[in-house]
């Protein structure tokens, strides 16, 4: 493990938005955990935005990244599409993809997989079209601020989306606490929260670098996220391992809570 907190200055110094795309994103036979990673986080994702009641106008995803994964499924059901990162170099690679520029991520592999799992591969490139047209602004946000989008205020949203973000993101549990409710102001009341987060990780590396993680237990998760006013609808935990050189998680949890109206 890391013996320091890498907080988000040190993202935007040294987080390369390149290198990790292709590290844990490229879907490549060379690294099989990430490819079982993704494919696991992909069908989980599917799986929740299939669920009753998850849809609405508009999801905002909380520390996007650089990464579109997380959206696949997601903008079928909702019509605009916020999304927020701390580093301006993240922000710009989205932006690239977004914008389909040369040099932009190959994320083609990845759409015909959820393509796959929505039962018709043939729509990927439809897919890849409407999510380009439905994501209409890329924001800085800090999760530890109280409003996190500061000093924009955007409207709450239908449902906002975070995967992998707050776990980098916060120093302990407490800081994880209070990000969830930070985000929280961003949701609707009668919207939804829905949550990808590694459990039992301290660290993830690449590029030679270590980045902090906080180790969280599922309970600890679920009682974060009550305590942000949510009502837990769905919760399950995978097991997972990664090769020790780039991570130490022992499971993924997957989350979908409701706001009360
Ligand atoms: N959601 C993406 C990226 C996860 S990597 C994925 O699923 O792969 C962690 C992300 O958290 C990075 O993009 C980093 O810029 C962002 N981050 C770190 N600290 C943050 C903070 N305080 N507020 C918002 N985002 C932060």
């Amino acid at each position: 493990a890391p013996a320091v907190f890498t907080e988000a200055d040190v993202y935007q110094r040294s987080f390369d938005p390149q290198v990790y795309l292709k590290e844990f994103y490229s879907l490549s036979d060379s690294r099989e955990w990430a490819t079982v990673f993704l494919k696991q986080n992909l069908r989980s994702l599917h799986k929740i935005f299939s669920l009753d009641g998850l849809k609405g106008d508009t999801l905002i995803d909380v520390g996007c990244g650089p990464t579109i994964y997380q959206l696949l499924s997601a903008c079928e059901h909702f019509r605009e599409i916020t999304a927020l990162d701390y580093t301006d170099q993240n922000r710009r690679e989205l932006e690239k993809w977004l914008k389909n520029e040369a040099g932009a991520f190959d994320w083609v592999p990845v759409v015909k997989y959820v393509c796959e799992l929505e039962g018709d591969r043939d729509k990927w490139a439809e897919k890849q079209e409407k999510l380009r047209k439905k994501v209409k602004q890329v924001l800085k946000c800090d999760v530890t601020k109280a409003n996190p989008t500061d000093p924009v205020s955007l409207p709450p949203a239908d449902c906002i989306v975070s995967t992998l973000c707050l776990e980098a993101a916060c120093k302990d549990l407490p800081a994880f606490r209070r990000a969830l409710r930070n985000i929280s102001t961003l949701v609707k009341p009668g919207g939804h929260l829905v949550l990808v987060t590694v459990l039992k990780e301290t660290y993830y590396a690449f590029n030679d670098q270590v980045f902090s993680c906080l180790r969280l237990e599922k309970h600890e998760v679920e009682e974060a996220v009550e305590a942000a006013g949510f009502q837990v609808k769905f919760s399950e935990a995978q097991p997972m391992t990664m090769a020790d050189e780039c991570a130490d998680c022992g499971a993924v949890l997957s989350l979908m809570a409701h706001r009360p109206g």
